[in-house]
């Protein structure tokens, strides 16, 4: 299908000159209408930088250092994400792409009841719509996300964690963005609740279409829901490939241990921690393939050249990328 978000060559860093931090080095990611892409990585490999960086929500002192963020709207030409003015940034987040930060259950106004904080979305981007409207739409939002009619007007703090973070979601929805970003949006749930709220996104996404970048440590919830999976490591795409040939056959060894070892799909839950080894310091970063310390496959070329993310042949045809030498066949993706 065709893309509706193409992030190419993206660099974002903490501070600028020599005590610069480089958290996501020239990242190049395709995500398609209908999609759900599920970036993985250890802690500080860079994730919640790439989400913030392509909405431009970095908090100081993060800066975009270069790339471009090409998104491509239902209707009309794609435009660069990054050349838009402040105001147009602002219609673009929500009218466009929504995101639901780690831990956002919890940024709810505690003084407003959850309707009104729907409709406070509609009144300011909406200004046109009834009042009657509006409420109806934030009505039908939230009775979509699973919220019973009698909850609708409840304050945050007199409901539980699972439905305040389906509020969220209801808010990220309700002006039918195109690209929904959930920065693990559920770690703080017990596995019951997270894969439910997904699940229900997921039949939310075939009725409305939107695409999904769905963020997350639990491998389980992974490889479940995501069609594509992209694996970040010290602030690089290492690989990328549909869930289930990552699943079965990782060619990055980094990935490989990542999911290798993953017993089951319907598993017990398990968090990114099986690989021996630190993720590297963004300061000081190893020479050549960042990987190569904690690799048990490291040979001549990796402590000295950096391998591009690039798309080998693959037996079965299917559209993937790596970034390792043992990969060299591949042809690099984004340039
Ligand atoms: P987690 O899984 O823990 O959420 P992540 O993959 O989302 O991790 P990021 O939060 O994107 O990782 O951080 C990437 C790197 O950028 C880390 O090394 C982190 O220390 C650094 N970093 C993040 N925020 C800042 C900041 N405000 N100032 C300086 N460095 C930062
Ligand atoms: Fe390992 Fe070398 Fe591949 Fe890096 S490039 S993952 S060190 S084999
Ligand atoms: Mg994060």
């Amino acid at each position: 299908s065709e893309p509706v978000l193409e992030i190419r060559n993206l660099n974002v860093g903490y501070g600028l000159g020599d005590q610069a931090v480089r958290a996501v080095r020239d990242v190049n990611l395709t995500l398609h209408r209908g999609e759900v892409l599920g970036l993985a990585g250890e802690s500080g490999s860079g994730k919640s930088t790439l989400a913030y960086g392509l909405t431009r929500l970095l908090p100081p002192p993060g800066v975009i250092t270069g790339g471009q963020v090409i998104y491509h709207p239902a209707d009309g030409p794609a435009y660069d994400v990054l050349g838009l003015s402040d105001r147009e940034l602002r219609e673009f987040r929500w009218n466009e792409t929504a995101i639901v930060f780690q831990g956002a259950m919890n940024s709810l106004n505690p003084v407003h009841k959850i309707s009104t904080q729907l409709t406070d979305v509609l009144r300011a981007h909406e200004p046109t719509m009834s009042e009657h409207s509006r409420n109806a739409r934030a009505r039908e939002m939230l009775k979509l996300v699973g919220i019973a009619a009698d909850r609708m007007d409840a304050y945050p703090h007199q409901l539980s964690g699972g439905m305040r973070q389906r509020v969220m979601i209801g808010m990220a929805l309700i002006l039918q963005p195109q690209v929904v970003i959930m920065d693990e949006p559920t770690t703080a749930l017990d596995v019951v609740m997270q894969r439910q709220i997904l699940r229900q996104l997921i039949e939310l996404r075939e009725r409305l279409g939107f695409s999904v970048i769905f963020i997350t440590h639990d491998l389980s919830l992974l490889v479940e829901f995501s069609n594509k999976i992209a694996i970040m490591y010290g602030g690089r795409i290492v690989e990328e490939a549909p869930a289930s040939a990552i699943y079965r056959d990782s060619l990055h060894p980094y990935s490989a241990g990542l999911l290798g070892s993953f017993p089951a799909l319907r598993g017990p839950r398990r968090e990114l921690t099986g690989i021996p080894g630190s993720p590297p310091d963004l300061k000081g970063m190893p020479t050549g393939c960042s990987f190569h310390p904690r690799c048990p496959k490291a040979f001549d070329p990796c402590a000295s050249n950096i391998p591009v993310l690039g798309r080998p042949d693959t037996p079965d045809g299917s559209t993937r990328s790596v970034a390792c030498w043992l990969h060299p066949t591949a042809q690099p993706v984004g340039l």
